[in-house]
């Protein structure tokens, strides 16, 4: 064989052993068995990743070379786009920057092959906008197995029946278009109210899950037992976003706490996402001020808690395979 057959070889057999080390490669398309996500050929799936900032407040980390540093170099399994809906310049003002910016996020994790979870980043009921948000999502997006639907950030005011209803429409109007894909509900008060939902749970819908956000400083074993009874009753559950820190975003990192969510997550194969890549003075975010927004960031642009997230990500990636 002459160098250039070899070299052929050689580039062949890593392009394809690095297209099978990525998550959705090797995952395909998720789906919801009882309380855990299941890969294509029925394996367990966990994912862990980070959450952008709100879209609004931190455009400049929805792009490419941003998703493509959290995919190769930080080992994200899954990202989330954080859609800012009610602030100003957010989507209810400025739809086509939001779907454009959103667009960005989406495009390169489907390049990456990781997961990405669109996020209607909202605290208040906002029905039709979500509907036609959605509706505009699942038609460009749905037949992609990378894509994670989160209808409802974080109700703030709304009763569970509320955003029950609330759910059930926006829900059908995914599923007109895709049928499959993981949908992820939330419940009042910050997605903490699980066991609510649990009691009265969606109904007649496949791959559907329930969120519940943490803070650690803030949100300890009582939120852990709220998502025990939850379990218990057969609800799937997804940490669809964390802080370390109190449920400001800010203060010290509960070490302790934080350990023993990671450890009932581990337990119980449950996702998590991290709050938050931007670069705001907080505990929670990732990045310093001013850290630049193309990826790429050395040790000094991480915050304790982006250098944190890094390495865990990293290991968890080397027991994967990616
Ligand atoms: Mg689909």
């Amino acid at each position: 064989m002459n160098t250039k057959v070899i070299y052929i070889i050689f580039v062949s057999i890593c392009f394809s052993y690095n297209t099978y080390s990525q998550p959705v490669k090797k995952f395909g398309q998720l789906h919801v068995d009882g309380v855990f996500i299941k890969g294509s050929n029925d394996e367990d799936v966990m994912l862990r990743g980070v959450s952008l900032g709100w879209h609004n407040w931190w455009p400049q980390y929805y792009n490419a070379d941003v998703i493509n540093w959290l995919a190769n170099d930080w080992k994200a399994e899954v990202v989330r786009a954080a859609i800012g809906v009610d602030p100003k310049r957010a989507y209810i003002k400025c739809p086509k920057r939001a779907l454009r910016l959103a667009s960005q996020v989406i495009d390169a994790a489907i390049r990456n092959n990781i997961y990405v979870i669109i996020d209607w980043h909202s605290h208040s009921l906002k029905q039709e906008e979500a509907k036609s948000f959605f509706s505009l999502m699942a038609q460009k997006y749905g037949a992609y197995p990378n894509v994670i639907y989160e209808i409802y950030n974080e109700p703030v005011n709304d009763t569970w029946e509320e955003v029950k209803n609330y759910s059930i429409e926006v829900i059908k109007t995914i599923r007109q278009y895709d049928p499959d894909n993981i949908i992820l509900v939330g419940s009042p008060h910050w997605s903490q109210d699980v066991q609510i939902a649990a009691d009265d749970p969606i109904t007649g819908f496949d791959n559907i899950m329930y969120t519940a956000h943490f803070y650690a400083d803030t949100h300890k074993e009582w939120l852990r037992e709220r998502c025990n009874y939850a379990l218990k009753k057969g609800i799937p559950i997804f940490i669809s976003e964390y802080g370390e820190s109190n449920a400001s975003g800010d203060g010290t990192i509960n070490f302790e706490e934080l350990e023993k969510w990671y450890n009932w997550m581990d337990t119980n194969k449950i996702s998590g996402v991290k709050w938050m890549i931007a670069d705001k003075k907080e505990t929670t975010a990732a990045l310093v001020p001013h850290a630049s927004s193309k990826g790429g960031w050395s040790e000094s642009e991480l915050t304790e808690t982006g250098r944190l997230i890094r390495i865990l990500l990293r290991e968890k990636a080397a027991k994967s395979g990616w």
